[in-house]
C-alpha cells in the first residue's frame, strides 16, 4: 500500500519518499512520503484555520469524537500491531507480554483514561462587588515531534490531551517509524474536522523546521536531551510553550533486606522492556553487595531462558534494536565496559547479524566512571553495580545528569518509600520501575526535561490560563 500524510483534512503525498527499514532483516519494508517545508506550512495553515471552530466545541463534542477514535483504532487491531512490529521491530506479543500488542493496549487505555479529565473552569473570589473567574484556554496549533520507540503510544501521549483542550495538531513521527502513525492518521482522517489533525512524514528537516515555526504556539517533543535542546532553542524565536520528555539513565537500588526471588523477574522485565528501548527502563540496577551474587543469579536464569529473534516469530522474547545507530552504540558500549575490565555474565556478542540483534545482556565488576552506567544505554544491557553503603549509593544514583526515574527494592517499605523520595526524579517507584499509568503525572527534572504528561496536570500543559475579574459596578 502506498502511505499518504494528513493535511487539511485530505490525504497527499509527499515531495519525494524515503526508504522505511524492517530491523528485523535490516530490508526496506517502503516507502515513506518526505514532506516539505511548503507542505509543513499548509498543514500549519490548515491547523490554525480549524482551531476557532475546535475550540469552540464544547468538551463532550470533542471528547466523543477521541472516543470515537479509539473504537476507530480498536477496529484496526492487527493491523496496526503488524505494523507496529514491522518497523519498530517490537514482538507481536513478547516477554511478559510487551511487545506490539501491549503498545496498542496502551493506546487505547490512555486515549480513553486521559478522555475522563476535564479542566473546568474555577471561581476564585465572589462576593457582592467581584467574581473572579479562571479559565483554562487552549494554546491554538500544536506541534508534536515523537521518537521510534513507542511511535503509536507516544502520539497518542502528544495528540489526546492537545486535541481534548481545544487545540489543533500538526504531528510528525520519528523517519525511523513513520508508518503506524501514517496509518492513525487515516482512521482519524473520517473523524476529525479538516485540519484539526495534520500528520506529516519526514526522513529529517521537518522536526527543526516545526520547532521554528512562527505558526506554531507549542511543541510537544519526545526524544533524545540533544534533540530537545535544540528545540528549545529554536522554540524561543516566538516563545513557544514546551513540553520537553527527554532522555534518562534511571537507576534503580537493592537493599540488603530485598526478597530476590520476588523481585528478579521485576527488575528483569523493567530493565529490558522493549529490549531497554524506554525511557524510563531500569538502566542501571544498583545492588547491596549481601545479595548481588543471588540476584545476578536470579537475572542470569531469566535472561538464559528468553530468545531474541524476529518479531513476527510467535516464540521470539525481545526483538531486534529499531536502528543501525542504536545497534552500534549498544555495541560501543559493551566493547568500552569489557576494555574498562567489566564481567559479561551473559550475551555481549552479537551471534545473530541478520538484522539488528543484540542478545540480552548482564554486566557487572563495573561501575560508576565507565560509559555503560553514566550512559544512556537504550537497549538490551544492564550494568549490575555493587553497593555497601545505602547513603553513599543515593548519593551516586542521584550524580545523574538525567532525573527521569528511579527506584527501591525492599521488604522495609517504610524505609524504601523514605529512600525513593530522596532520588532526584520526576518519578520514583517502590518494588517495581516505570510503570506508568494515564492516572499518575509523568515527566522529567534535570536534563530529562520539564513538564508533564497524563491526568489532569497533563491536560494543563496543552493551555494557557485567563483569569476573569467581573466588576458588578
Ligand atoms: P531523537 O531526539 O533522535 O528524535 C526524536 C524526534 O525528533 C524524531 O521525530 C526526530 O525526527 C526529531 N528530530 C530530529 N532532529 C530534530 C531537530 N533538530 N529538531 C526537531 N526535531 C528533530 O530521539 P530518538 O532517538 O527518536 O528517541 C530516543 C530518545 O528518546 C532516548 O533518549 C529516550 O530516552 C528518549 N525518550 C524519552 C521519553 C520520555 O518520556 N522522557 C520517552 C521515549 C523516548
Amino acid at each position: 500500500m502506498a502511505y499518504q500524510m494528513l493535511i487539511n483534512g485530505q490525504s497527499v503525498d509527499g515531495v519525494s519518499t524515503f526508504d522505511v527499514i524492517n530491523p528485523a532483516t535490516k530490508s526496506v519494508i517502503t516507502q515513506a512520503p518526505q514532506a516539505s517545508v511548503e507542505q509543513l506550512d499548509e498543514a500549519v495553515a490548515a491547523a490554525r484555520k480549524a482551531f476557532p471552530q475546535w475550540a469552540a466545541l464544547t468538551h463532550e463534542e470533542r471528547r466523543a469524537k477521541i472516543l470515537q477514535l479509539a473504537d476507530a483504532i480498536e477496529a484496526n487491531a492487527d493491523d496496526l500491531i503488524e505494523t507496529l512490529t514491522t518497523e519498530q521491530g517490537k514482538p507481536l506479543k513478547g516477554f511478559f507480554d510487551m511487545g506490539a500488542g501491549f503498545e496498542f493496549g496502551g493506546t487505547l487505555a490512555w486515549i480513553r483514561g486521559t478522555a475522563e479529565y476535564e479542566l473546568s473552569k474555577k471561581v476564585l473570589q465572589e462576593d457582592e462587588n467581584l467574581r473572579i473567574e479562571m479559565h483554562h484556554k487552549p494554546l491554538g496549533v500544536v506541534g508534536s515531534i515523537t521518537p521510534w520507540n513507542y511511535p503509536l503510544m507516544i502520539s497518542i501521549w502528544h495528540i489526546i490531551p492537545a486535541l481534548l483542550t481545544g487545540n489543533t495538531v500538526v504531528l510528525k513521527p520519528s523517519g525511523m517509524t513513520p508508518l503506524t502513525v501514517l496509518k492513525l492518521a487515516q482512521i482519524a482522517k473520517d473523524i476529525f474536522p479538516a485540519g484539526v489533525l495534520n500528520v506529516l512524514s519526514s526522513e529529517s528537516k521537518i522536526g527543526s523546521a516545526m520547532s521554528l515555526h512562527q505558526g506554531i504556539d507549542k511543541i510537544v517533543f519526545t526524544g533524545s536531551t540533544p534533540t530537545g535542546k535544540s528545540v528549545m532553542k529554536s522554540a524561543s524565536t516566538n516563545l513557544k510553550r514546551l513540553t520537553l520528555e527527554l532522555g534518562g539513565n534511571d537507576a534503580g537500588i537493592v537493599l540488603a533486606d530485598a526478597d530476590i526471588e520476588a523481585i528478579a523477574p521485576k527488575i528483569f522485565a523493567t530493565a529490558f522492556i522493549n529490549n531497554g528501548q524506554t525511557c524510563a527502563a531500569l538502566k542501571r540496577l544498583y545492588v547491596h553487595e549481601s545479595v548481588h551474587d543471588k540476584l545476578c543469579d536470579e537475572l542470569v536464569k531469566l535472561a538464559n531462558s528468553v530468545k531474541t529473534g524476529n518479531g513476527m516469530d510467535a516464540d521470539s522474547d525481545f526483538g531486534p534494536l529499531q536502528n543501525e545507530s542504536q545497534f552500534n552504540l549498544v555495541k560501543e558500549l559493551a566493547e568500552d565496559a569489557k576494555a574498562n575490565g567489566a564481567n559479561f555474565l551473559c550475551g555481549g556478542e552479537v551471534v545473530d547479524d541478520s538484522g539488528y540483534f543484540y542478545p540480552i545482556t548482564l554486566v557487572n565488576n563495573i561501575s560508576d566512571g565507565v560509559r555503560l552506567v553514566d550512559e544512556e544505554q537504550f537497549g538490551p544491557i544492564l550494568p549490575i553495580i555493587k553497593f555497601s553503603d545505602v547513603e553513599e549509593v543515593l548519593e551516586r544514583a542521584n550524580s545523574s545528569e538525567f532525573g527521569l526515574g528511579g527506584s527501591v527494592w525492599s521488604t522495609d517499605i517504610e524505609k524504601a518509600t523514605q529512600l525513593a523520595q530522596r532520588l532526584e526524579c520526576g518519578s520514583a517507584w517502590v518494588n517495581h520501575h516505570g510503570a506508568i499509568q494515564p492516572n499518575a503525572p509523568f515527566g522529567g527534572i534535570k536534563q530529562s526535561g520539564f513538564g508533564s504528561e497524563f491526568g489532569e496536570v497533563g491536560l494543563k500543559e496543552f493551555t494557557s490560563i485567563q483569569t476573569v475579574h467581573i466588576h458588578q459596578k
